[in-house]
């Protein structure tokens, strides 16, 4: 599977590092150019760096509304145009039993996790639509549709964002707006690397070699573009389901 994104503007959250990194690269091998957005300033300048002139780096707090709408406007000035929007950035703190819970720190994973999606989803919609329609990737999580111990705050942020792009699907699908979500699996990345330092829930106690690369989820997103996933508009993709597995071209 290839999907040609040449001429395409991608813009993705939370691409410093891990899957959003990694998207960064598979997009750019696709053709696009992608416009890197996160906090670690030096961290997407030295990949945009990597990438060269098809890049532009943007710093990015996804919490902060004026921030993201300024970032997508760049990307506009930088390449003339936005078709896709990857609403990467998450955060799995606070890992926290609910009455344990600091309430600052739950709130600020529900800004990033879902307050950050609606952030970029708002803005880019209006320049989406002028470049003539596209996409918005959600990546969202098996904790959006499972409890889990101690991490309430994942987990409800995660199952708000799968709505967001459901509900996005249903006000924008018929108007150039294709809402999806990327529901990767485990992926050997930071959060994991967290997740085990925590010891809580089973998660964290899966062995290192049971998380898939970021290469894979990253090679999704880019298959997501195209028409062979246009059967789950408004829904979540599994990178779990073997059939996904064999159409993205991962997993052997
Ligand atoms: P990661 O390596 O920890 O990367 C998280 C990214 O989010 C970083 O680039 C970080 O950049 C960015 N970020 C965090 N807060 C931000 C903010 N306020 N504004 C802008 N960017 C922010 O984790 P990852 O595994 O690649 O996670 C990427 C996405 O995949 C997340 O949405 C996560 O929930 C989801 N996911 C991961 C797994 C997994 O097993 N790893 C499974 C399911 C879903 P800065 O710190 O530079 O801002």
């Amino acid at each position: 599977m290839t999907v040609d994104m040449t001429g395409k503007t991608v813009a993705i959250t939370g691409a410093s590092r891990g899957i959003g990194a990694a998207a960064a690269r598979s997009f750019a091998d696709a053709g696009a150019n992608v416009v890197l957005m996160a906090r670690d300033r030096e961290a997407i300048a030295s990949l945009a760096g990597e990438i060269g002139a098809a890049a532009l780096a943007v710093p990015c707090d996804v919490t902060r509304y004026w921030e993201v709408e300024t970032a997508l406007a760049a990307a506009v000035k930088t390449f003339g145009r936005l078709d896709v929007l990857v609403n990467n950035a998450g955060v799995i703190d606070p890992i926290a039993a609910i009455a344990a819970a600091d309430p600052e720190a739950w709130g600020q994973a529900i800004d990033i996790n879902l307050k950050g999606v609606f952030h970029g989803v708002h803005a880019a919609i209006p320049l989406i639509l002028d470049s003539g329609g596209g996409t918005i990737i959600t990546v969202s999580s098996g904790a959006a549709v499972n409890a889990l111990e101690g991490w309430s705050a994942y987990c409800s942020s995660k199952a708000g964002a799968k709505m967001l792009t459901a509900c996005l699907h249903r006000e924008m699908g018929d108007k150039g707006i294709r809402a999806l979500g990327l529901s990767p699996g485990t992926v050997a990345t930071d959060m994991q690397r967290e997740i085990k330092a925590s010891g809580v829930n089973a998660v964290s106690q899966l062995d290192w070699t049971d998380h898939i690369p970021p290469e894979w989820p990253a090679k999704a997103l880019v298959w997501m573009c195209g028409p062979e996933a246009d059967r789950w508009l408004g829904d979540d993709v599994s990178l779990r389901d073997p059939a996904v597995r064999a159409a993205v071209g991962v997993g052997g």
